[in-house]
Parts: C-alpha cells; sequence; structure tokens
C-alpha cells in the first residue's frame, strides 16, 4: 500500500531506493540537509504551506528531506502508506500513544514487552489516566477476555524478549478488529526484512532504529509505520507539535542501514542458528530459546509468519546465577551490554539487568530464571563465538 512510485519493485530494490529524490546537483548517494528551516519564494507561498494548501518544508521538526527519505523507504519495506520518524524508539511508542489515546481509554499490552515499555504504560501513561493490563503474550483466550469496552490499542512484541515466545499476529489482528481496537507490534526483533506486520493485519508497527536498523550500533532513533489516516493524522500532528522528531544525521545513517538490511539479518540468522544448535549440545546448557530451533514450542508458527528467526537467542545454563555470570565473564570478545541488533555480539543477564526490578516470583513467572542468559548474535566467525561460550561453559561442569 505505500505510495512512493515503488510498489512495483523487489525489497531489495526498494532497500536502496525506494524515496529518493535527486537534487538539481545530481548526487548518487542521499545528502544529509542540516537545516532548521526552509525558506518560501512569497509570502502567499508560506501562507499556502501553513494552511495545508501546498505541500513542502517549513521546519525540520515537521519535515526534512532527509528524513522523510528514511520513512518513504521504511513505509515501503514494511507496506505501510506512510511512516514518520522519531527520536529513539521509545519515542516511537510514546508518539503513537499520545497520538491515538485521550484519558480514559485502556491499552490492553503482552506481558513480555520491553522494560521501559512497561515503565511507560504501567506508571507515566496511567498519571494522564490511560490505563494498561498485560496478558500472556501467546494466550488468545486470555487476550480476548482481557479487551474492555474502553481497549483501544493491543500492543505485543514478537518474537518476545528474553525467551522467543511468538504471537499469532493474524490471530490477535482479527481479535482487536472484532472489538474496535487497533493491533500495534514492535517489530524490532526481525525488522521488516523478516516479518511484515501490516501484512498480517496489524494496523500499526513501532521500531527502535537504534537495533537492527542501524545495525552497527551508531544512533538512537525509531519510527512508527501504518496508514496515512492513523500514522500520517494524529500520530503526525503529535509528532509536529510536541517535537519527538529524528535528526537527519540519524536518518541519513539508517537509509544506509536499509539499504544492507536484508543481508545483515540473514547473517545475523545464519550465526544464531548455529550457535543455538551448538549450545542445545553443551552438557552445561539446560535449554535453548530460539525460534529457529525444532525443539521451539513454536517453531510452526515461526515459519509460517516469518521469512527468518532474527540474531537474538537465550540459553539457561545448569547452576542458576554462578554459573551464568562466570559463563558471562569468560567470554573475551562478547560485549557485556544489553542492546543488541550491532555487527558485535553482545551478552546479557537479564535476571540482574533488563529484568531486575521484577520481583522474583513474577520474574519466573515470566519465565526469566537465575540461569539464563541472552545473546543478541552478531556477524564475528561462529567458530569465534563459540570458543568465547565454551570457556565459561566448561568452566560450569567442573
Ligand atoms: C530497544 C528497544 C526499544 C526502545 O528503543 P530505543 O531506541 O532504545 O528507545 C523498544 N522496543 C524494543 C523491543 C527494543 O528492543
Amino acid at each position: 500500500m505505500s505510495k512512493n512510485g515503488f510498489d512495483d519493485y523487489g525489497f531489495d530494490t526498494r532497500a536502496v531506493r525506494a524515496g529518493q529524490t535527486r537534487t538539481a546537483e545530481g548526487e548518487q548517494d542521499e545528502p544529509i540537509f542540516p537545516t532548521v528551516s526552509f525558506v518560501a519564494q512569497s509570502a502567499a507561498q508560506a501562507a499556502a504551506r501553513f494552511s495545508g494548501a501546498e505541500h513542502g518544508n517549513i521546519y525540520s521538526r515537521f519535515t526534512n528531506p532527509t528524513v522523510r527519505t528514511f520513512e518513504q523507504r521504511l513505509a515501503s519495506l514494511e507496506g505501510g502508506e506512510r511512516c514518520v520518524a522519531t527520536a529513539s524508539g521509545m519515542a516511537a511508542i510514546l508518539t503513537t500513544c499520545m497520538g491515538l489515546l485521550k484519558s480514559g481509554d485502556h491499552i490492553l499490552a503482552s506481558r513480555s514487552i520491553f522494560g521501559p515499555t512497561v515503565i511507560l504504560l504501567s506508571n507515566i501513561l496511567a498519571r494522564f489516566g490511560v490505563q494498561t493490563t498485560f496478558v500472556p503474550l501467546t494466550d488468545l483466550d486470555a487476550w480476548e477476555r482481557a479487551i474492555q469496552p474502553s481497549t483501544r490499542l493491543l500492543f505485543l512484541e514478537t518474537p518476545s524478549n528474553p525467551l522467543s515466545e511468538i504471537a499469532d499476529i493474524k490471530a490477535l489482528s482479527d481479535i482487536a478488529h472484532r472489538h474496535g481496537c487497533l493491533l500495534v507490534v514492535d517489530n524490532c526483533f526481525l525488522t521488516p526484512a523478516l516479518q511484515q506486520p501490516l501484512k498480517l493485519g496489524a494496523d500499526i508497527v513501532v521500531h527502535s532504529a537504534s537495533k537492527y536498523i542501524d545495525g552497527q550500533g551508531r544512533a538512537v532513533g525509531g519510527a512508527v509505520v501504518g496508514s496515512e489516516k492513523l500514522v500520517g493524522g494524529d500520530i503526525y500532528n503529535f509528532l509536529r507539535t510536541a517535537g519527538p522528531s529524528m535528526s537527519p544525521f540519524n536518518a541519513w545513517i539508517y537509509l544506509k542501514g536499509l539499504e544492507t538490511l536484508r543481508l545483515r539479518m540473514e547473517a545475523h540468522g545464519r550465526n544464531a542458528l548455529m550457535l543455538a544448535t551448538w549450545l542445545e549440545q553443551q552438557p552445561a546448557v539446560a535449554r535453548v530459546h530460539y525460534p529457529g530451533l525444532t525443539s521451539h514450542p513454536q517453531h510452526a508458527l515461526a515459519a509460517r509468519q516469518q521469512s527468518g528467526y532474527g540474531g537474538v537467542l537465550a540459553f539457561e545454563v545448569k547452576g542458576g546465577r554462578e554459573a551464568a555470570w562466570k559463563v558471562i565473564d569468560a567470554t573475551r570478545i562478547i560485549s557485556i551490554t544489553a542492546t543488541f541488533g550491532d555487527t558485535k555480539s553482545t551478552i546479557t543477564h537479564p535476571a540482574t539487568t533488563t529484568h531486575w526490578r521484577l520481583t522474583p516470583e513474577a520474574r519466573l513467572e515470566a519465565g526469566i530464571t537465575d540461569g539464563l542468559i541472552r545473546i543478541g548474535v552478531g556477524l564475528e566467525d561462529i567458530e569465534d563465538l563459540k570458543n568465547d561460550l565454551a570457556r565459561g561453559l566448561d568452566a560450569c561442569r567442573l
């Protein structure tokens, strides 16, 4: 449904071409437009632009050519009519909520979502009269039962972090629409290269561009994609007024990231599957969570709805927190940091970092055991990654 003239081209062509309009300089690649404001040719044109009678740039909080090129390219890849780029992934979620909700509205969210998103919904939005209920991601009946007359949005991430549970996007979009709600999917883990939620019935996709869209860990940013009516209407109006806009410098980085996105996602997925398969054979490992493994309880759903399995996996070592920390501390190349989506592999202990705020009971209910380790598998040589983990895993068995 995108409208920028690239609908007839394949994904890879759109990834390198969509959204580009050359200036009179004839540049091959996309320029950066570092300008706060834009000049009108007459008072009448300025008036026409402010009233909306004429399309054109006014001010970079509203629109900027480099940012717009990124927005059109990402919209095209997600199969959406419209995208607005934001200052961060969290700003994308905030902008979506502030654009679409009012006091008294209710959000139904997956229990397995990014920690700051939980805080945004349950602490910050609650202060403005928007309530959120959390439900288990994979329990369709629980979602339907929890819908209230005031429910406006269903919100989820799939695969979930860190356990890679898979939501049935089509089934949940049917439930949402049957009750007059919108389905919002955070598509950070797979990106449009591997999963296109709008085509499965979702109404809005949100992104942290800081992860795989950048792909090399350089800049924090985000985006919202969906229909012209939703995203070009209330969501864009919130952004242009409240101002969580993307910088043109960052948009330029993400444009270049999109050009290699599919190649990188395939390479991340290849490394992750090899590492997951190897981890399953290690005596010190009790369980591996990766949707590409046939042992994953929702492998069939993942195979149906995704065109790849992504670069994030988690595994449980025998011996709890002590053993997990031993494995993490024995690494020499994998970075101890909570992000993912970088060429450099990352390792983290969810129970004491990203999920430390939860009570021990809530953590266990969410499946975050003390022995759980998450890896954002990067693009290093797979043998080096195995060796980096084998050192600690072997020490656990002594
Ligand atoms: C990182 C992340 C976010 C937030 O993105 P920022 O760019 O850090 O604000 C949101 N959702 C998911 C799934 C993430 O991994």
